[in-house]
């Protein structure tokens, strides 16, 4: 809740308070104490995780050293092109723009910071023009917690877990002055701050708050952090936040069923494809993996098969989330059509017209009924890699609109005097619905608007008065 009290005490003072130490709050702290100011970042769990660490850790940016090093030329202005024209023209193009220009210097900036990220040049994503993923050595979100967490405690910035920020304090001119936590055993505490960053993610791990804002993945696995109960977003209704494309998200269409490991979406761009029960291809597959999710969880039992050969195997290897997949037996192995409809009960007529028709894509003998480019797609390779996965909800994309300076701003596009916010607790730039989200675009707006948030919160600190009290 958002309490109004004009001259509220508080245990304990400090400069900035940051709600969540995901990616976008370990951010938020780092850029913060960079810039002269030490902040406190209040956790619920007892371990930092959240989101970032259940990430495949691959961050888009355009422009970086990495990129110049291996030759690849990008601009911000490509990028942008590729995130506008994801998310159809439906996005803000000042955000993407602004995102797009400051993804360059907060991957270098992540490096500089000790953050293990190298440039992938494997596969192309969805929707992305050029090779500008940046992903750690095993693709795991919990590589880039551990560096940007050894970071932190390097700089010795204060850190509470298991302190769920349940209540924030404001005064009538919408200052924010402090934060009410709750103890896992019950106990209140309050902290006054001068200004607030709101990094606590959305609202996938609220399922009342999915059925209402998302209600066609109100079914479907949530495979996100259950702690992103969606708190920036009740706050900042309660304040008169501007928020924005709050039925928006980003889905996956291949979380391996009943394994629950990830198969990455580079799969299907070297030549992968989905079946239904039927043994018949039912949509696109490489118009992205967040929209495939629906498309998945329509088909009968909500699950499908998907195929793919041992060059892509090859490079799933590199992927922690891929080796796990394959120890726990979630992928299976076929020498032939005939095993792959055996193993699966799929009808091997059907199986066998749909491998019939992909060759044919291939050498451009018939058209693709649902329109995908099969042009610079390599015959498969044998052993063919199959396994039965559902459609999952990732993380929710809508939330509160900021400016440039990560300023949360009111229904009149006046910004909050201290009040900031990043990552999923923001406005993605899917614009409003599940095909806009162009891949890694989670992680960068929020170590984009985390290292924002971090600066301009600290820049308007009185360095003389930014003691902890
Ligand atoms: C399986 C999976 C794979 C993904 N892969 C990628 C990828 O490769 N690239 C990409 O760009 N994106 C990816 N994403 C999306 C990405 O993980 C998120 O967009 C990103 O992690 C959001 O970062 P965040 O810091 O905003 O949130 P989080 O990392 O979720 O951090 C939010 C933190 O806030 C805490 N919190 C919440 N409420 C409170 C409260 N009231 N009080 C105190 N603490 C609170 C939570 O416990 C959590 O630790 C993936 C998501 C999933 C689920």
């Amino acid at each position: 809740m958002v309490l109004t009290q004009e001259k509220k005490e508080f245990d304990v003072n400090f400069p900035i308070i940051i709600i969540g130490a995901g990616a976008c709050g370990l951010c938020a702290a780092l850029s913060a104490k960079e810039h002269g100011v030490n902040p406190l970042i209040l956790e619920r769990d007892r371990e930092p995780s959240g989101s970032s660490a259940l990430s495949t850790c691959l961050i888009p940016a355009a422009g970086t050293k990495l990129q110049k090093k291996a030759g690849i030329d990008d601009t911000p202005e490509v990028f942008a092109n590729d995130i506008i024209n994801k998310a159809r023209n439906k996005n803000d193009p000042n955000m993407v723009r602004f995102i797009s220009n400051e993804s360059a210097p907060t991957i270098d900036w992540l490096i500089d910071n000790n953050v293990p990220l190298k440039l992938v040049t494997s596969f192309f994503y969805p929707g992305h023009s050029q090779y500008r993923m940046h992903g750690s050595p095993n693709r795991t979100g919990t590589e880039l917690m551990e560096a940007l967490l050894k970071k932190t405690q390097e700089k010795k910035i204060d850190l509470i877990t298991s302190a769920l920020v349940t209540n924030i304090f404001v005064n009538s001119t919408k200052t924010i002055t402090g934060v009410e936590i709750t103890r896992p055993n019950g106990a209140i505490e309050n902290i006054g701050c001068k200004s607030l960053i709101l990094a606590c993610n959305g609202f996938g791990g609220n399922s009342e708050m999915v059925k209402k804002y998302i209600p066609e993945m109100s079914n479907a696995l949530y495979f996100g952090h259950t702690g992103n109960r969606g708190d920036a977003i009740k706050w900042g209704n309660e304040i008169g936040a501007s928020i924005s494309d709050i039925g928006s998200y980003q889905g996956h269409g291949a979380v391996t069923h009943p394994h629950g490991t990830l198969l990455f979406w580079g799969l299907m761009t070297q030549g992968g494809f989905q079946v239904n029960v039927n043994g018949e291809r039912f949509s696109n597959e490489v118009r992205g993996y967040s929209e495939q999710a629906v498309d998945v969880i329509s088909q009968k039992n909500s699950y499908v098969w998907e195929i793919w050969d041992s060059n892509s195997h090859e490079i799933g290897m590199d992927f922690a989330d891929y080796r796990n997949g394959a120890n726990l037996g979630a992928h299976k192995i076929a020498n032939d059509i005939i095993e792959i409809s055996s193993l699966t009960k799929m009808p091997l007529n059907k199986l066998e017209k749909t491998f019939s028709n992909i060759n044919h894509y291939r050498s451009n003998k018939i058209k693709d009924n649902f329109g995908r480019d099969w042009s610079n797609i390599k015959p498969m390779t044998k052993p063919y890699f199959f396994a039965k996965v559902t459609g999952a909800l990732f993380h929710t994309q809508g939330g509160l609109d900021v400016n440039s300076s990560a300023q949360v701003i009111d229904k009149n596009g006046k910004a909050f005097p201290n009040l900031y916010a990043g990552g999923g607790a923001a406005r993605g730039l899917s614009g409003p619905s599940r095909w806009g989200y162009l891949s890694g675009n989670g992680l960068l707006t929020a170590v984009v608007l985390g290292k924002i948030a971090g600066q301009t919160a600290a820049e308007k600190i009185d360095k003389n008065d930014s003691e902890i009290r």
